[in-house]
């Protein structure tokens, strides 16, 4: 398909708002598409090149694509930028501009050729990258038409805003095979497996929908985490699952391992092999970010105390204190998650990274055998002696009073709490089942329970915090079913300063122009400032109780800021299900 094409199907999906205008908008654009296509478009549709957990940016400013206009219409870079501040839209702006130099004469690009010039923007790196960057964007705006100026310079600035996330796009993968979307929950099974959503797309547009039993897990592409349910009692837990599996929950940072043997060990190839190393390690987080970079020491414990040729295990990574031979708060293991100073941070903390399971082994998915067959293989794969990387303790217990005792003496060595698991229970990709069931401190009639909130936006501040410009903050859950949020509370009150500037500075990066499609808000709870869904905060309240302005239902009572939750996208909040039973769970 030409980019021309493409443009104008991206103009024609702009003019709707509803989801299932943009699936069926979607599914046209699909059919008629090559598969070739189809690996490539779901990227460009989100603006991107390639899956979020490849990391591959384009790193282009405002300021280069302004550069870049100039540039290809030759004018200076002040013109065009008060062209840009009369019409407030950097792509409209650049359309209208195009439209004036109509003399140039126009190329028919075809989207590979486009997608391939926009790969090239993402890897160009050090210095004089900005200049090359622009220089790709600017030849494209000569040779391309007016639309397809203005929806190619919304990709890399991350504005295409079309409502195509990932779900959407396989709804619309199944409208196209079979006109609605019965089919995507079956789709969806795959994509939680290997969320590439190209290579899924266009797999099974290829070979049909029930390829999708064919994927497996690959090494070095993330699988979604599977999550645990909650109850309140160790009595609770043996009713409602009988004989389970016993693990310390504990407070750290939930990391995926992959693991790959370099093939090519001969002295010949030495070169090929950074620094004689056996392993090719990757780590991601349970939000698909790839952040290998922050934990040298988990990649060097791989070298030392794994043995394989390839795999994908799960646990959770947790600051060490050698001396007094405790894990760490989590305030002190999160400070491990940073880009800058890695090396001096290791030093400060170090990791212990409690695994408690097995995806993938030596060629072969893990996923459909029983937790205790992985286990034992997982236990196989990590070397006794062992110092960094732990087998997390477990235990078989069917007794309710023994999984009490437990609980009691892990939150004794100051763990968050137990994790009860199905013996049987398969590896399930992205979901939350009884299999898995977490049973914390907070949970007990004792504490109060906290919820994983999305900020939907903010008012803005009154008195001392006027200075902050930001005042209450309207949080939401997640409706899965109709995948909107929908509002639990304003907080206003229970964070430091520091906090408060966090928070605006964090919402600052998302302002909404409107109120984002996506948010069901009830007239009484409109915002000063709307904020995209992007920031989760673990929210404490004293009470879960019932709400008629709430669009949930439910309204949170003394709302205040347990932590920010970094490691969690705004789809990984508490949805409405479960406040539903939380604020039910909490009446009994
Ligand atoms: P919470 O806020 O209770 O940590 P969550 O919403 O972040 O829960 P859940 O998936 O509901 O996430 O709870 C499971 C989380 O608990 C995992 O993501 C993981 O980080 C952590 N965890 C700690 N110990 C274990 C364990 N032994 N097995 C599985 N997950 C564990």
């Amino acid at each position: 398909m030409q980019f021309a094409q493409f443009a104008s199907y991206l103009h024609d999906i702009e003019t709707v708002s509803s989801r299932l205008a943009i699936t069926e908008k979607l599914a046209k654009l699909f059919s008629e598409l090559h598969t070739d296509e189809l690996a490539v478009v779901p990227y460009l549709l989100q603006g991107r090149v390639a899956p979020a957990y490849r990391g591959l940016e384009f790193g282009m400013a405002e300021k280069s694509l302004l550069k870049a206009a100039a540039q290809a219409f030759g004018l200076d870079l002040p013109d065009v930028a008060r062209h840009v501040r009369t019409t407030g839209d950097l792509g409209e702006s650049v359309e209208t501009l195009r439209r004036a130099f109509m003399s140039m004469e126009e190329k028919t690009l075809s989207i590979a050729h486009v997608y391939g010039e926009l790969y090239r923007i993402t890897q160009a790196t050090g210095e004089g990258s900005q200049e090359s960057k622009a220089n790709i964007l600017a030849f494209l705006f000569t040779q391309l038409d007016p639309l397809s100026c203005k929806y190619l310079c919304r990709i890399p600035l991350g504005q295409l805003r079309l409502g195509a996330s990932d779900v959407t796009i396989l709804d619309a993968v199944s409208w196209m095979l079979v006109g609605d979307k019965s089919l995507r929950s079956k789709i969806e099974k795959a994509y939680q497996v290997r969320p590439n959503l190209g290579y899924i797309c266009a797999q099974v547009v290829k070979m049909g929908v029930d390829v999708v039993e064919t994927i497996s897990p690959q090494v070095g592409t993330p699988i979604l985490m599977m999550k645990a349910e909650r109850l309140s009692s160790g009595a609770e837990i043996i009713k409602k699952i009988g004989q389970c599996m016993v693990e310390p929950k504990y407070d750290g940072l939930r990391l995926q391992v992959h693991i790959q043997k370099y093939k090519v060990q001969g002295a010949e190839h030495k070169e090929q092999v950074p620094n004689d190393k056996k392993y090719s390690v990757e780590i991601y987080t349970r939000g698909l970010e790839l952040v290998t970079h922050m934990y040298p020491d988990i990649v060097d414990a791989v070298e030392r105390e794994v043995g394989c040729t390839n795999a994908i295990m799960e646990g959770e990574a947790l600051g060490y204190d050698e001396t007094t031979d405790t894990f760490l708060p989590f305030q002190q293991t999160i400070q491990r998650k940073r880009k800058h100073d890695v090396a001096e941070a290791a030093k400060r903390i170090p990791l212990r990274f409690m695994a408690f399971d097995l995806l993938y082994m030596n060629g072969e998915s893990c996923l459909h055998k029983p937790l205790v067959e992985r286990k034992a293989q997982l236990q196989s794969l990590i070397a006794s002696d062992a110092s960094t990387i732990r087998l997390s303790p477990h235990e078989q217990v069917t007794d309710p009073h023994r999984l009490e005792a437990l609980f009691d003496q892990y939150i004794g060595e100051g763990l968050e709490g137990i994790m009860a698991k199905r013996p049987e229970s398969v590896y399930k990709p992205g979901a939350r089942e009884f299999s898995w069931v977490k049973l914390k401190r907070s949970y007990s009639s004792k504490v109060n329970d906290t919820v994983d909130c999305v900020v939907m936006g903010y008012d803005a501040g009154k008195g001392k915090r006027a200075a902050f410009g930001i005042g209450a903050v309207l949080v939401g859950v997640y409706e899965q079913s109709a995948q909107r949020y929908l509002t639990i509370a304003k907080i206003g009150t229970g964070m430091t300063d520091e906090e408060w500037k966090t928070l605006k500075a964090n919402s600052e990066k998302r302002i909404a122009k409107s109120k984002p499609d996506e948010y069901t808000v009830a007239k009484e709870m409109e915002c000063d400032v709307w904020v995209h869904p992007h920031i989760v905060l673990e929210v404490r309240s004293d009470e879960i109780t019932q709400s008629k302005i709430h669009t949930s239902g439910w309204s949170l009572r003394f709302p205040r800021l347990e932590r920010f939750r970094a490691d969690k996208r705004p789809h990984d909040a508490t949805t409405k299900d479960e406040i539903d039973t939380l604020a039910v769970s909490q009446k009994n």
